[in-house]
């Protein structure tokens, strides 16, 4: 049970997380909608070009300064050429004056470091498709975070933040949420993370002290012509118990609340909306309802924790609660 392994985390007992680390080696194969209909692979992947998977599966490495991303500034996400997985955010990229699109940070448990075949360098594959990416570098002070992934533009696709819509809930344990989340037609991305408390870039070791205002959550990134926020709000809704103050089962304290962080007007008409709908039905709804704050991507060994393990999320199961 959760709050079991945040204690053993606290008195620092237990936790292997390199045993658990090493779990999150296994790609997910789970095939994901996408923006634009591209043509398959027998594997379900995209098909690629012969210059993509010169890059891409022979490891090649495009020529500096002639990549598409190279000098790229939009706002939006960088996905996987070959499986669509959503890898960087545009907030993360910077220019370094390298010849090939620079990031400081990955999404939460998308990218795979694996010693190169040369040696030296430490080569990035997607963590979905194992794709070769490029290499990450650490050191050279770019940015704060002191880490720069080089990635080839041909490993990626890119799609504008007008082309997706996030939105946040809460519901005890982050690995359940998003078990469910994570399976919606149309949901590009579900990140656990933490959100609505006052420390920075929190660990998961903070969280389990209670003590930061922070609440496990997951960050959904959508496709908004695929799925909408009132069928994610629905299932948010229908996959845990809104009548639970500050748990979730065995999972007490405030980290386990149940919230929906809105973004967005609409949202927090929806969310009241379906929260009337189920007083209506006698249920004594908790769920808080609160402008999203930052959110903050959880540790990668977080990341599709059900998946990873081959198991079912022990306190989040479906029960339809709307007609
Ligand atoms: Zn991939």
């Amino acid at each position: 049970m959760r709050h079991l392994l945040c204690l053993f985390l606290i008195l620092g007992l237990a936790c292997n997380q390199s045993a658990v680390e090493k779990s999150n080696d296994k790609p997910s194969t789970d095939a994901k909608s996408d923006q634009t209909v591209k043509e398959k692979d027998n594997m379900g992947f995209n098909k690629l070009t012969k210059e993509e998977e010169h890059i891409i599966v022979n490891k090649g490495t495009e020529r500096a300064f002639t990549g598409e991303f190279n000098n790229h500034y939009a706002k939006g996400l960088y996905t996987c050429k070959k499986c669509d997985a959503v890898l960087y955010r545009s907030e993360t990229k910077f220019k370094s004056g390298c010849g090939w699109p620079s990031f400081d940070d990955e999404v939460s448990g998308a990218v795979k470091r694996v010693p190169d075949a040369d040696g030296r360098r430490v080569e990035i594959v997607c963590n979905k498709c194992d794709g070769h990416l490029g290499h990450v570098f650490t050191g050279e002070k770019f940015t704060a975070k002191n880490t720069r992934h080089c990635v080839n533009s041909l490993s990626m696709s890119f799609i504008p933040e007008d082309k997706f819509e996030r939105a946040i809930f809460a519901s005890g344990c982050f690995w359940g949420t998003e078990h469910h989340l994570n399976k919606v037609d149309g949901v590009l991305a579900a990140v656990s993370g933490y959100i609505g408390g006052t420390v920075k870039n929190p660990t998961y070791k903070q969280i389990c002290t209670g003590t930061t205002g922070h609440a496990e959550a997951v960050e959904v990134i959508y496709d908004p012509t695929k799925t909408s926020f009132e069928a994610l709000a629905k299932l948010y809704f229908e996959t845990h118990d809104p009548t639970q103050l500050n748990r979730q089962g065995p999972d007490i304290g405030t980290q386990y609340r149940s919230e929906v962080f809105y973004i967005g007007e609409e949202q927090r008409e929806i969310t009241l909306k379906l929260i009337k709908i189920l007083k209506d039905k006698g249920l004594n709804v908790v769920t808080k309802l609160t402008e999203a704050p930052q959110f903050w991507d959880a540790e990668g060994y977080h990341q599709d924790y059900y998946k990873r393990k081959g198991t079912l999320p022990y306190c989040h199961t479906y029960k339809k609660k709307f007609d």
